[in-house]
């Protein structure tokens, strides 16, 4: 039925931040656990081209696909939920949109007419939700609607929808509305107005919703859920309690309990042979849930306040963690707490230390504190990203004694810039789009812990940066014992470095923590859980 995808929404009522990324995911997860081929989309109706100009702070990660896209966190979802790779495809904005309109006004292709949002925009949609089900490969696509209905920028994605709709016809698509039914302490009670508002508004914008998904702290009791169905004109059994969960990685057998997947195939006139095939995710779920170690890694970084900001990394941990049947408490360090008089203090009784990405930040001579406490202290280490490099410039310092070394992103005038910016970064002026981004190979040396991590010599990761290791200074430091050990082939550039003589000590240029998929957790992470589970162990022999 590749041919004929059917179209699946998720729009979002009451408040934001209910989860609409992880129900869609899980909705998903459920689909193809039945043998059915599905990916997920999500709009997002800000006037950002794509995220990855804007401030963690403000929307979380950005997650970085294979063909190089900065997109939204919830794509991270849908990888780690499927484990099916996403593109930009996958991810569009209303700045995207728009842009993508007025390009094709200058071209004139629009020559004579007066561009609207209804039908210009409305199409560019369209065409846009239509991309990924017209390349054959999937039986459904779920198109998440990023926002809340009712707000003004959602406005005409909104009203694409109610087109699709008309356009498929009742079994072409549907849509679910997720929503929150309040619990009030005082009264005691489980409250349905608001989720009757904002149903109201979908049908004032031209949509009746076909389930609604509803976010709750309480069990949805039986009059509720009538109650429910009858103001919003949903039946019965499309009343989807969703319960709060312990981990988000519950949400797929939730929802099964609740038959989500069952109603969508019944309304979308779908027949199903298999039921979901969920033994992989169980077995996950009970190593997660059932842990016989325990280990303490610190990640230190510059935006710890929200570790949304680092969503990939948290859930890499937890996918390595249950692979090594390991609990793994993670303590959030920010890096302007560790100086020199501190460190021994903040890194106390921890495991193994991961330095975060980052960027241009006051943090970083704290993350090279941490580095030369965990590599003189022969503790568990892990840089990706900004975080090799502030190793490759700890050892250029205190190994090396080039006293001055830095990345020249921090210090420009430094003596000796052992990271600096690639030649054809330095042209560079537009900030938007243009860092060496998205997945590229890397040949790793045999003997060392990355090999023995993925187990094979050839590897594609996903980067994210301006700056590298800069191979002037390359065989002094690898004379001196940090050892260049993952080179790209094609380029020269240095992706993966090891320290000699220490347990555990691995700093990656690129983001493994974007790959790490609950049925494929990553190989660093995994080792380095491993390494830091080792370590607590040597210290209680
Ligand atoms: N700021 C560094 C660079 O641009 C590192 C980026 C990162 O950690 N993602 O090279």
């Amino acid at each position: 039925m590749s041919s004929s995808a059917k179209y699946i929404f998720v729009t979002g009522g009451v408040t934001s931040s209910l989860g609409k990324g992880i129900i869609a995911a899980s909705l998903a997860k459920l689909l193809q656990a039945r043998g059915f081929k599905v990916t997920i989309q999500k709009f997002d109706p800000y006037l950002n081209i794509d995220p990855g100009t804007l401030n963690p702070y403000e929307h979380g990660e950005c997650y970085v696909t294979n063909d190089g896209a900065e997109t939204d966190l919830d794509l991270g979802h849908y990888e780690r939920f499927l484990n099916v790779r996403t593109s930009q495809a996958n991810n569009i904005t209303t700045g995207r949109i728009y842009n993508n309109v007025i390009t094709k006004e200058r071209k004139g292709e629009y020559l004579g007419k007066t561009v609207q949002v209804v039908p210009h925009i409305t199409d560019e949609i369209k065409r846009n939700i239509f991309l990924l089900g017209e390349s054959g490969e999937y039986d459904f696509i779920i198109t998440e609607i990023g926002g809340c209905v009712g707000d003004i920028e959602s406005l005409p994605f909104i009203e694409a929808v109610r087109q699709v709709r008309w356009e498929l016809g009742p079994t072409g698509s549907l849509v679910i509305h997720l929503t929150l039914i309040p619990y009030l302490k005082a009264a005691k009670e489980l409250k349905t107005k608001p989720t009757q508002h904002s149903v109201k508004e979908l049908l004032e914008e031209g949509i009746q919703p076909d389930i609604l998904v509803c976010r709750t702290e309480m069990p949805l009791p039986m009059e509720i859920r009538k109650k429910l169905a009858l103001f919003c004109n949903v039946h019965l059994n499309s009343v989807i309690e969703a319960m709060d969960a312990d981990t988000i990685y519950d949400v797929p057998i939730l929802m099964r309990k609740e038959k989500l997947d069952e109603r969508v195939l019944a309304k979308l006139k779908v027949a199903s042979k298999e039921e979901p095939n969920l033994d992989q995710w169980k077995l996950f779920l009970s190593k997660l849930k059932n842990p016989v170690n325990e280990v303490s890694v610190g990640i230190v970084g510059k935006y710890v306040s929200l570790p949304d900001s680092y969503k990939s990394i948290a859930e890499a941990f937890v996918h390595a963690g249950a692979q090594n049947d390991c609990k793994v408490n993670v303590k959030w360090i920010s890096s302007e707490d560790v100086t020199k008089d501190s460190v021994a203090n903040v890194l106390n009784g921890l495991d193994g230390v991961l330095v975060a990405p980052g960027f241009g930040e006051r943090g970083l001579e704290g993350k090279i504190e941490a580095i030369r406490f965990v590599r003189e202290n022969k503790i568990p280490f892990f840089g990706i990203c900004l975080g090799m490099q502030c190793s490759v410039v700890e050892f250029s310092r205190n190994v090396l004694g080039l006293t001055d070394a830095s990345s020249t992103e921090l210090n420009p005038k430094t003596k000796y810039p052992v990271i600096d910016m690639m030649e054809a970064q330095k042209k560079i002026t537009m900030k938007g789009g243009t860092m060496r981004l998205g997945a590229y190979t890397c040949k790793l040396k045999k003997g060392s812990k990355a090999y023995a991590a993925y187990g094979e010599s050839t590897i594609e990761e996903r980067h994210r940066h301006r700056y590298e290791f800069n191979n002037k200074y390359l065989d002094q430091i690898e004379e001196a014992g940090l050892k260049p050990v993952g080179i790209n082939p094609d380029s020269g550039l240095v992706e993966v470095v090891e320290l000699k003589d220490h347990p555990w000590f691995v700093g990656v240029q690129y983001h493994p923590e974007l790959k790490s998929t609950v049925l494929a957790p990553h190989p660093l992470f995994v080792k380095f859980v491993e390494a830091s589970l080792e370590h607590k162990k040597s210290l209680t022999k």
